[in-house]
């Protein structure tokens, strides 16, 4: 089910280089290559002398190091975090304290909705949970700086404060890990919700930005025509899996072995919290039913009408 979005994976880019990707936009990976980070996250750098940090990254010396270095006779006057995964925010501390710089974000890492009874968030220890920003900031809002100007694009889904950045002169949006070129974002609850991540997706449609910068992988070119495909991505997962309750009643380990072919192994386990985050959306919608709140060991069946 993978192939019908046209994954691009083509980025040299060694990390610890300062890589001009466009005119104003620099980009810096990490040295954290894995089955969620393709080759590794990526720090952008917004506009010359008096610039933004978007994503510092994780908490690694040499990460930081090479982006200090990389803004070494500039002043770092903004830090904007996209989410707080632990491969995009750890580094803010230390970027602050070297640099001076305000942090933006949303606001600090929390779940999708409350853990059910006797359930426990598989997720927690990929949220960085003391990261705070300076400024919370609200969908739409404007911030200004020296030749560029961003707007807060909110996009919960992929995490409860995920929000994108659109780069207005430029027509470019930092998407973190809503959108990827390499891969499809992870939706996994209870930290992301698949009814927030459409919401979301529907809503990039409709924008204008033609060139996005995720957090890991290459730039996205076609940036409408992506989202599009993501869009439609979604929409068949959901119809396999409706598809399968259709044959009767099952779990979710069983739907995962049906419509994740090939899948790396590694990945089993977010594919199955993925499988949930669809179920979740199903059974609010009343098209499915299980016993008791959705969960990753529960019993799946389609509501007959
Ligand atoms: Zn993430």
């Amino acid at each position: 089910m993978n192939d019908d979005i046209p994954f691009d994976k083509n980025l040299n880019l060694a990390p610890d280089r300062v890589d001009e990707v466009m005119p104003g936009v620099r980009r810096i990976m990490a040295d954290n290559p894995g089955p969620f980070t393709f080759k590794g996250t990526l720090s952008y750098i917004v506009g010359r002398g008096r610039v933004a940090i978007v994503d510092p990254g994780p908490d690694d010396p040499r990460h930081i190091g090479t982006l200090l270095d990389a803004v070494r006779n500039e002043t770092v006057t903004h830090i904007f975090v996209t989410h707080t995964h632990r491969d995009h925010s750890p580094a803010v501390p230390a970027i602050k304290a070297a640099t001076g710089a305000t942090v933006y974000a949303e606001g600090p890492h929390r779940a999708a909705r409350p853990l059910h009874i006797g359930e426990h968030n598989p997720l927690d220890s990929s949220g960085d949970h003391d990261f705070r920003p300076d400024v919370a900031l609200k969908d739409g809002e404007i911030i200004t700086g020296d030749g560029w100007t961003i707007e807060a694009v909110a996009t919960p889904g992929h995490t409860a404060n995920h929000m994108a950045y659109a780069f207005k002169e430029k027509n470019a949006l930092f998407v973190g890990d809503h959108v990827m070129a390499w891969a499809t974002s992870i939706v996994a609850p209870p930290d992301g919700a698949m009814s927030d991540y459409m919401a979301s997706l529907q809503k990039l449609a409709k924008r204008s930005e033609t060139i996005y910068f995720p957090g890991h992988g290459p730039a996205i070119n076609d940036a409408a025509r992506f989202v599009n495909y993501y869009i439609l991505h979604r929409k068949a997962r959901e119809a396999s899996i409706l598809h399968r309750l259709a044959k009767g009643a099952t779990d979710i380990p069983t739907i995962v072995r049906s419509i994740y072919i090939g899948i790396d192994p590694r990945l089993t386990g977010a594919a199955g919290l993925s499988v949930l985050a669809h179920m979740e959306d199903l059974v609010t919608r009343g098209l499915v039913e299980t016993d008791g709140p959705p969960a990753i060991d529960g019993v799946y069946r389609l509501v007959s009408a």
